[in-house]
């Protein structure tokens, strides 16, 4: 329990032949009681008849972890998403808001699309408001009305057509809002720190008994919120990513001793350059925030360029953002309107760096040429694979709160929709683990050194 009398976490042990641990998602009906369900509107309908098993069992979950030792227990379950038999609102009284913050991500727009078309074609409703330019939009700015007509083609549009911003997080004056709108469903699409708001949000609508649902649609290009497979624009990432490494290779390979050097999202977690590098296959070496790597001496990044350039005349290094921060030295500290920490340009510091090296040496003349694709990334609509995940999270997140739950994101695991606690998405972020497998392959391709053990004098060096 919280300051609040909120639970944190509903787990719940369930007995069986594989006993196993439910992280249940609240349900509306956890504090407000004696309230009626009515028949989901999809049973009437003929088309989705044919389909056998289209109602999902209340008792259906989905585990976490799929590869398990034959004798350890079964581990963590979560809610499977997808519509229930009966729901909790009737809906000539629903009024849905949807809200999106912080950066943008291909993918926003179909979220948005699928949550007002699958609430009107699949529930009849009509009333869905979009709040404009984030969080602080509930109380300073106007709201939009959204039909289907309205979000018919967004899909095809990067960005998203409700706006976006950081900081601005007032709880308070949030639920205020919500609450003088009448609105009961609130759809939340955004990042770590969103989804950190979506939960002080649902925590207040708790706290005042509101008979309100919080749903939340995790937006991340990085890739860096744990427990889900993948975030949606994840795909898109890495399929654009391949543009700018093309880019990169082209320039490399067209003049003597050419270095391409890309940039690519990825502040705490390195997947998009990980699997960006992997699906190239023009990639001589990978650098991520979670692989610490040096510069000078015995197998440190200058002594792996050189050889490379000698071997092949040409090179191709990814850079992930926040990789190689401890060695950015001249740096000074700032934060966003979020508190998030501004990391150092690493791209633009490690080019500067490549290039006094080798003009020092003397040795070896080079010319490298920095690509930062990033902004042209994260404009981009979502590829064919992202627009289909993002209309199943949004047609999830639109039957979990239909449903009467409350506090969870819409996620696939393990190639499943769930319903996941948004406590559980918000305390640690995913990182490539590099003693798994995944970082072991990618290795294989670039056969770059690991650059694990920087000789002694050279980690005081660079420091
Ligand atoms: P990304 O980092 O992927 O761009 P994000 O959702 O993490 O997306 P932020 O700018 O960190 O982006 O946060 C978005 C919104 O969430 C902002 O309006 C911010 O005020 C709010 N927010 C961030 N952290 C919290 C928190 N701990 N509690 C309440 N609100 C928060
Ligand atoms: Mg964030």
């Amino acid at each position: 329990m919280d300051s609040n009398g909120v639970d944190e976490h509903q787990m719940k042990l369930v007995e069986g032949a594989a006993g196993y641990v439910l992280e249940d998602v609240p349900h509306l009906s956890d504090y407000i009681h004696d309230l009626p369900t009515y028949p989901n509107p999809l049973q009437s309908n003929a088309a989705y008849s044919v389909v056998r098993q289209y109602f999902v069992d209340e008792d259906d979950t989905v585990m976490e972890k799929i590869v398990v030792h034959q004798d350890s227990p079964r581990g963590t379950h979560f809610r499977r998403a997808g519509p229930r038999q009966k729901v909790y609102f009737k809906p000539a009284d629903v009024r849905a808001c949807i809200v999106t913050c912080g950066g943008l991500c291909p993918g926003l727009n179909t979220v948005i699309r699928e949550i007002v078309c699958g609430l009107h074609f699949m529930y009849g409703v009509t009333e869905v408001i979009g709040v404009d330019c984030g969080f602080r939009g509930f109380y300073s700015k106007n709201t939009v009305t959204l039909t289907p007509k309205v979000v018919s083609d967004i899909h095809k549009r990067g960005g998203t057509i409700l706006g976006t911003s950081r900081g601005g997080h007032d709880t308070s004056k949030i639920v205020d809002n919500i609450q003088d709108r009448e609105i009961n469903q609130v759809y939340i699409i955004g990042g770590d720190g969103t989804q950190k708001g979506a939960s002080a949000i649902y925590k207040e609508i708790r706290r005042r008994g509101l008979k309100v649902a919080v749903a939340g649609i995790p937006k991340t290009i990085d890739n860096d919120i744990p427990v889900i497979d993948k975030s949606f624009g994840f795909d898109t990432a890495v399929e654009e990513a391949q543009r700018a490494i093309n880019a990169a290779h082209v320039e490399a390979t067209s003049v003597e001793n050419g270095i391409g050097l890309v940039k690519l999202m990825g502040r705490y977690s390195g997947f998009i350059a990980m699997y960006a590098t992997l699906a190239s296959r023009d990639v001589d070496c990978c650098l991520i925030p979670e692989s610490p790597f040096y510069l000078e001496g015995k197998g440190g990044l200058y002594e792996f360029i050189a050889k490379r350039l000698r071997e092949n005349g040409h090179m191709v290094i990814v850079i992930a953002e926040g990789a190689g921060q401890d060695l950015v030295a001249e740096s000074i500290e700032k934060q966003d309107a979020s508190g998030n920490k501004l990391l150092k340009d690493v791209g633009l510091w490690m080019s500067l760096k490549i290039k006094e090296h080798f003009a020092k040496q003397g040795k070896m003349e080079i010319t490298l040429k920095y690509i930062d694709p990033t902004y042209m990334i994260r404009a981009i609509p979502a590829n064919a694979s992202d627009n289909v995940y993002s209309t199943l999270l949004a047609q999830s997140a639109v039957h979990g709160a239909m449903a009467g739950y409350t506090g969870f994101i819409s996620g696939l695991v393990n190639g499943r929709h769930t319903y996941i606690p948004l406590n559980r998405i918000t305390e640690r972020q995913n990182k490539v683990v590099i003693t798994d497998r995944m970082w072991a392959r990618m290795l294989s391709s670039t056969n770059q050194p690991s650059f694990m053990n920087p000789p002694k004098e050279t980690t005081e060096a660079t420091n």
